[in-house]
């Protein structure tokens, strides 16, 4: 009898097809960028529904970001059509840690404290607020004991899963001494106020298999088969995690990618990868060689970089997609001069000016930049044209103070327990609660063991609290109380609710009455947040939601550029790349380059490797030779992965004007040779006395930016180049 024809197969390689079919057992998919190693294990997915190995209920997926778990939901439901009811388990570690952890709260605690199921997530913001109090709780200098240091400690033994309890002597002792015991305020802290961070998600949960038995058998008998993409990024706590789970049906299949491992810094571990066969005993490894996704300049430009470093694992890639254009390299006078340029570059693709790539849609066109805060110059600069753009995987929009204080709102209606939230908009907009009122407030509050608000009821019962404040603080704890009980009830629609709070506490009236200019963008962003709810079920859902994705909502604009940080952009194609800011001390960071040792360097450039390998049909490298860095002007070198890319498959751009359109100096490679070669030569040619030179010197001081000492200027060739030179 003839197999039924599988149409979800169709088109996948045979090594692909291996990975798709080997359902039983520990299989570990190990290949290189855009081999399919997701599209395989999306496939897997359909194939494990379709051959009714499980139901959806019994598979779980854990993808690294919320936006790669969404587009495989999609991938998922095309495959299927219509034909399986019900979702997987898909998710991050941290969202599917969030709903195991709900069902279960109460089993995480400390002696007589516990977590509730209705627990908040706290972001950066309030870890740190919340550190900073507990370290003057000890009279500890601020200054040298800074909370941020603290918080980033905490973190890194929230990765390794180290609680209170099983923290190393060693390591206890870390900030003087203070570490153990601020740790262990610190949970019990979280505990009160009914609340977890973010590394708490993930070590909760193994605290709560590793305690309770009976809780993980029911976790490892449900879950028949587990996948687990971009696997070479999984720290220690996400390791163990996924080992407890997967100890039932040990049905395990990672995919990864040992050259894309780039969150080392954050704990990191690509030795899980390297151990899976031992770990995993008669583990099937399979690998993947053809690249659909780039064209073959592009796959050579990405090999050639990440042939420098060591102890790779190495991997063959080849691909039969048609030539394309080489990587284009570019240098700017400084970090506006690189947006104006890119700004431009973008209409001209949009506008399908770009014979070779015909039009293009904004969404196609994506900016990578290495640290978040060079997207403010882009930002400013598309705003300025009105080019629409997105900000992805960023807290950008959700940082914003308007909405952090409409979210307090939300959070203490919710959960009214959140003493942190209660802190933020307790006298925001002004009630006339002071410092001394808020001290009596918290003083009633540790007296009596309540929280916050409970206290702000009995200071006001036991007159703590008088005049105006007393009156607005009454009718605040009233009104909450109505929200709160609102936020409970179901019949209650939550966006009608959200909007209530936000207009019976006066807090819209307080943007609507102010006269700074930012005002009606402000008010503009909580409509925005207003409609950002009509998502979600409830306020719980969206409160979870933004802690977990602070994603930006994408909105319903048609087209629009999206800019993300590398780190965000793991997993995502587009068909046109920009990268920019290669240079020294920005990308490689200035942390790695200080590093003894390659570690550090070897992660950047890995995280090079990502940015490239995102581009299927052109990838755009630039840097400028000045940029404001934390208010002060610096110049810099062209990046030394500039120096490492294969100059037969990098074309060498020269900024059009060169001082007509505003672009300066910068430009330091001479036709595909080694930037630092260039720069030598420049310098030595006598170019003080040049008229180049001399217009980039007015150039300069008209922009206020540093004097180059040695401005290794080549006037005489007749597309002239520039290197920067040292700072004076
Ligand atoms: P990364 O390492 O960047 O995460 P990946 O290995 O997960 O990459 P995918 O994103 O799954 O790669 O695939 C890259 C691109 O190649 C996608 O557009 C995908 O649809 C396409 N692709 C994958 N396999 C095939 C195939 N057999 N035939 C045609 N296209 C394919
Ligand atoms: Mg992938």
């Amino acid at each position: 009898m003839a197999a039924r024809p599988l149409p979800y197969l169709e088109g996948l390689n045979p090594a692909q097809r291996a990975a798709v079919e080997a359902l039983e057992g520990p299989v570990l998919l190990l290949a290189g960028a855009g081999t399919g190693k997701t599209r395989a294990l999306t496939t897997r997915i359909a194939h494990l529904l379709m051959q009714g190995k499980a139901r959806p209920g019994q598979i779980l997926a854990v993808t690294f970001t919320n936006k790669a778990a969404r587009e495989m939901k999609d991938r998922i439901a095309r495959l299927l059509g219509e034909t399986v009811e019900g979702m997987p388990w898909l998710g991050t570690f941290h969202s599917i840690s969030v709903k195991i952890l709900r069902r279960h709260a109460e089993l995480i605690g400390n002696g007589d404290l516990h977590l509730k199921p209705s627990f908040t997530i706290l972001d950066t913001d309030d870890q740190i607020r919340l550190m900073k109090q507990l370290i003057q709780a000890e009279n500890l200098d601020e200054k040298r004991w800074p909370a941020r240091q603290l918080a980033g400690l905490i973190d890194g033994w929230k990765n390794r899963c180290l609680t209170p309890a099983n923290l190393p002597r060693g390591e206890s002792a870390a900030f003087d001494g203070w570490g153990g015991k601020l740790y262990a305020a610190y949970q019990d802290r979280l505990l009160t106020l009914n609340a977890v961070d973010f590394g708490d998600l993930l070590m909760h949960c193994v605290t709560l298999f590793q305690a309770h038995p009976d809780v993980l058998r029911g976790w490892q008998d449900r879950f028949r088969y587990i996948l687990v993409d971009e696997y070479q990024d999984t720290n220690v706590a996400q390791y163990m995690w996924l080992r407890l789970l997967a100890q039932g049906h040990r049905n395990i299949c990672c995919v990864g990618d040992d050259d894309q491992s780039i969150y080392g810094w954050r704990g990191a571990e690509v030795g899980n990868i390297l151990r899976f066969e031992k770990d995993f005993p008669g583990a099937q490894v399979i690998r993947l060689e053809q690249n659909y996704r780039s064209t073959p300049q592009i796959l050579a430009a990405a090999s050639g970089l990440i042939a420098t470093n060591q102890g790779r694992l190495g991997k063959t890639l080849w691909t039969d997609a048609e030539p394309g254009e080489p990587v284009r390299l570019i240098g700017h006078w400084d970090s506006e001069a690189e947006a104006r340029w890119i700004g431009e570059e973008i209409e001209a693709f949009h506008g399908g000016h770009r014979a070779s790539v015909g039009r293009t849609s904004l969404n196609d066109i994506a900016i990578l930049v290495r640290a978040s805060h060079q997207m403010r110059a882009f930002e400013d600069r598309f705003m300025s044209i009105g080019l629409p753009y997105r900000v992805i995987g960023g807290p950008r929009f959700y940082e914003r103070a308007e909405i952090r204080d409409a979210m307090a709102y939300f959070r203490l209606a919710v959960s009214p327990a959140d003493d942190l939230a209660f802190e933020r908009i307790a006298n925001t907009p002004k009630r006339g609660l002071g410092e001394k009122g808020l001290q009596a407030i918290q003083a009633m509050a540790r007296a009596r063991g309540l929280s916050l608000l409970e206290g702000t009821v009995a200071a006001l019962t036991a007159g703590d609290l008088s005049g105006k404040a007393a009156a607005n603080m009454r009718q605040f704890t009233e009104s909450m109380g109505r929200w709160h009980a609102d936020a409970l009830d179901d019949r209650v629609n939550h966006v009608e609710l959200a909007e209530r709070i936000l207009d019976e506490s006066g807090y819209t009236a307080m943007w609507q009455n102010d006269k700074s200019p930012d005002a009606p963008g402000r008010l503009d962003n909580l409509k925005e947040l207003v409609k950002a709810l009509e998502e979600f079920e409830n306020l719980q859902g969206f409160l979870e939601h933004v802690a977990l994705v602070m994603d930006r909502d994408e909105g319903e604009a048609a087209e629009q550029v999206s800019i993300m940080t590398l780190h965000a952009a793991k997993g995502l194609e587009f068909p046109i790349v920009f990268l920019p800011g290669w240079e020294d001390g920005l990308f490689p960071s200035q942390r790695a380059m200080d590093e003894n040792g390659t570690k550090g360097l070897e992660e950047e450039r890995r995280l090079a490797y990502v940015g490239i390998t995102r581009a299927e049909r052109l990838a755009t490298i630039s840097f400028a030779g000045n940029r404001r860095l934390y208010g002060q002007w610096q110049s810099s070198l062209p990046s030394r992965f500039v120096d490492e890319l294969p100059p037969e498959h990098v074309e060498v751009l020269t900024p059009p004007g060169l001082y007509g359109g505003g672009y300066g100096a910068a430009m330091a490679f001479a036709g595909g040779g080694p930037v630092n070669a260039l720069h030598e030569r420049a310098a030595k040619a006598d170019v003080y006395n040049s008229p180049g030179w001399k217009r980039m010197q007015q150039r300069a001081s008209e922009r206020k930016a540093p004097v180059h000492r040695t401005p290794v200027v080549i006037d005489a060739e007749p597309a002239a180049r520039f290197a920067v030179g040292d700072r004076v």
